[in-house]
């Protein structure tokens, strides 16, 4: 492809929000014009999702976890880490504070804990639901009758990144697990009305650009929420040790691209792209992302929910991970949201 091409392409994705496989790759490949493509999907970002940030308060509930992914530090054969599970009143108690920090909903995340049954789960959406919060569930995989269960006690939205959409590479990182179910899990989350969120890891050893355009296409074909896309931190003590991980430039560039072909959904500037870079989050909301997700978790199991070495903030306190945050968002001239921050679906 040559110079004058990229342009147009750039110029196709931000008018039409359509590109092909092969398009998308040789804007993922161009290093040029990257400044430009950038600023394309910035102004889709404003046009279509304004100035805006919603702010979303991420709870880190348990670490323990029933999976083995060869990427994550929670993979139950990781001896080295020390575990934990809060009990439900500390997760009201988090939640509670999440609503005096201004935060309009909470994100519940963990391993796959099967501590958290299906009736202690639902209790404890119903529980944060009477605070007025929307509320993001992100446990992991579960029958259809689970996600019914978790969206009738209240629940709004659904974290679940597909991770790479090659089927091969993911059964391959993902020892035990079935891609098939994983894209079960993400058409059952959707039927039942939950927003879907899903996403990728970028920089996983043996992905390709090409597969990352699959990834983007996928996220389309699903007409996905909101979509989280981080670079892969390889962690020490997990069998992709010595992995060379994905970098910041291209996760931003994946995560531009969805917002070009994407424009309407809810992108946060995700925690991975600022622990590999400084400006990682502010950077991100100039690329095109609208959302982040400050964390809620206090006290030691923050050190406690590592994913990856060097993940940010792990010794702040939630209220100064706001004043922090929302000092970020407005050095850019951007504004903190005061509203849930539904996805507003254009015709
Ligand atoms: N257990 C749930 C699941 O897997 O969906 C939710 C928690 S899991 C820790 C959340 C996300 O962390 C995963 O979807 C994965 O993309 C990301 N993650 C795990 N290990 C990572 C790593 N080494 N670098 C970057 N992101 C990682
Ligand atoms: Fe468990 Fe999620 Fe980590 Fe996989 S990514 S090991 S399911 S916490």
């Amino acid at each position: 492809t040559d110079v004058c091409d990229i342009q147009t392409l750039i110029k196709k994705a931000e008018i039409t929000h359509e590109l092909t496989k092969c398009e998308i790759v040789a804007l993922l490949t161009d290093n040029q014009y990257a400044a430009e493509f950038f600023a394309a999907a910035d102004r889709v970002r404003r046009e279509y999702v304004g100035d805006e940030v919603h702010l979303r308060g991420l709870i880190e509930f348990s670490n323990i976890c029933k999976q083995n992914c060869l990427y994550c530090g929670l993979r139950r054969d990781n001896k080295k880490v020390d575990r934990y599970r809060l009990d439900i009143d500390t997760i009201i108690d988090f939640a509670g504070k999440a609503t005096s920090y201004g935060y309009r909903t909470v994100v519940l995340q963990s391993g796959e804990d099967e501590w958290f049954d299906v009736d202690t789960m639902v209790t404890i959406i119903k529980k944060i639901k009477q605070l007025g919060l929307a509320i993001t569930v992100s446990v992991g995989e579960k029958p259809r009758e689970v996600y019914q269960a978790y969206r009738e006690a209240g629940a709004d939205r659904y974290l679940l990144r597909i991770e790479t959409t090659d089927k091969e590479l993911y059964e391959k990182l993902d020892p035990g697990m079935s891609w098939d179910n994983r894209v079960r899990c993400l058409q059952d989350i959707k039927e039942l009305g939950f927003e879907l969120g899903t996403g990728c890891l970028v920089g996983i050893p043996g992905q390709t650009i090409e597969s990352l355009a699959d990834d983007i296409l996928f996220f389309k074909k699903m007409d996905a929420d909101m979509i989280g896309v981080g670079p892969f931190i390889p962690n020490p003590d997990t069998p992709l040790a010595a992995e060379a991980g994905g970098t910041f430039d291209l996760s931003t560039k994946v995560m531009a691209m969805t917002r070009l072909l994407l424009p309407d959904i809810n992108i946060p500037a995700t925690t991975a792209m600022e622990s590999l870079h400084p400006q990682g989050r502010v950077l991100a909301l100039q690329r095109g992302a609208n959302v982040v997700m400050p964390n809620v978790t206090e006290g030691e199991y923050r050190q406690m929910y590592l994913l990856y070495p060097g993940k940010i903030c792990i010794n702040d306190t939630p209220a100064h991970c706001r004043g922090c945050i929302t000092g970020k968002i407005q050095g850019i001239g951007r504004q903190v949201s005061g509203t849930y921050g539904f996805r507003q679906k254009h015709a």
